[in-house]
């Protein structure tokens, strides 16, 4: 392993509606970075914003060669934008961070001193869970306690916040998925890796921009994407029914030829509405993972380019 005398940071960070944020974000991470005379690039993805992101992302840009700008068509998912910041990247090392600043820019030098000592990933988690309800942070920690058991990666306490050594970026752009999920797919690439603690403040205008919806696709995402597990599942739980069947029907039977009443509508309609359920649920996972295969297969773009902004990428002048 030998590290550049002078390397170039690439910061990524996905912006979606984020206007009143931009200019405290490129403020605060530039100053940290310059501080810890870092030679950088700035690189914002706007995921299809609704307010003034991309108006100020540009007079950022303007203002600053350091500072490049990406525009999505549309909101394709902080997934895609994390996704096009990476692929934009020209950096030796590769950090993606939050623009909302409830990542602390602060730890990027403490990451990129892991990166110059030899680890090729960086993961921050968190050392709290502040700036969430405790209903989110709940799912939250469920979701990632049932990734963590049924795959082989960590999520506990995990964050988006990565710093990734060229190649170690180079072989998470080379995976083909299209619902691609940052955190387990930046684990699963393996590579030296190493973690800093951080503490995750409070969003500066409390509303995340992620929906319950969008949440929910990310956590079916993440799961089908790196295990199968729920689909065996569905087969045991098949099994177990049909066990309980044959058990059921030589008690029936058994009843029956000593001419014993074959009674119980309440137990007929509550078993009817057990095996319905399951039946329905298990044809949900089977059909997740069919959709899945579907997008997949259609092999569309993961994103669109509307705009860039600032020099293009390799190009970065450099600025002391
Ligand atoms: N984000 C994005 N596209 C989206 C949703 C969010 O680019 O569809 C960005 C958002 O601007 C922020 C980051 O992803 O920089 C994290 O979003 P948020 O703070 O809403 O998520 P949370 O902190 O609640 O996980
Ligand atoms: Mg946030």
């Amino acid at each position: 392993m030998s590290r550049p005398a002078d390397p170039l940071v690439s910061v990524v960070a996905p912006v979606f509606d984020e206007g009143d944020g931009v200019d405290g974000f490129v403020r605060r991470t530039g100053a940290v970075l310059q501080a810890a005379g870092l030679r950088y690039e700035l690189i914002l993805v706007d995921d299809g914003s609704t307010d003034d992101s991309w108006p100020r992302i540009c007079a950022q840009s303007g203002a600053d060669p350091r500072v490049r700008g990406i525009q999505l068509s549309r909101n394709f998912g902080k997934e895609a934008a994390v996704l096009a910041g990476l692929e934009h990247a020209g950096g030796d090392a590769v950090v993606v961070i939050d623009a909302d600043l409830q990542h602390p820019p602060t730890a990027i030098p403490a990451m990129v001193q892991c990166w110059s000592d030899g680890a090729e990933v960086v993961e921050a988690v968190k050392r709290n869970r502040t700036g969430q309800p405790p209903v989110a942070r709940l799912a939250a920690s469920l979701f990632n306690a049932t990734f963590t058991r049924l795959t082989t990666v960590d999520l506990v306490n995990a964050t988006d916040f990565r710093l990734l050594s060229r190649p170690a970026c180079d072989a998470l752009l080379r995976l083909p998925e299209h619902s691609s999920f940052f955190r387990g797919t930046s684990s699963w690439i393996g590579f030296r890796r190493t973690v800093v603690e951080v503490d995750i403040d409070h969003r500066g205008d409390g509303a995340s921009r992620w929906t319950f919806r969008s949440l929910c696709r990310l956590a079916v995402n993440g799961l089908t994407s790196f295990t199968s597990a729920p689909l065996h599942l569905v087969t045991v739980v098949g099994f177990g029914f049909a066990a309980f069947s044959v058990v059921l029907g030589v008690q029936t039977l058994v009843r029956w030829l000593r001419g014993g009443s074959v009674a119980g509508f309440p137990t007929v309609i509550l078993v009817l509405l057990v095996m319905g359920t399951f039946i329905l649920l298990g044809l949900g996972v089977i059909g997740e993972y069919l959709a899945r295969i579907h997008e997949e297969v259609r092999g569309r773009p993961r994103y669109l380019v509307q705009g860039r902004t600032g020099p293009p990428a390799g190009e970065q002048p450099v600025i002391v």
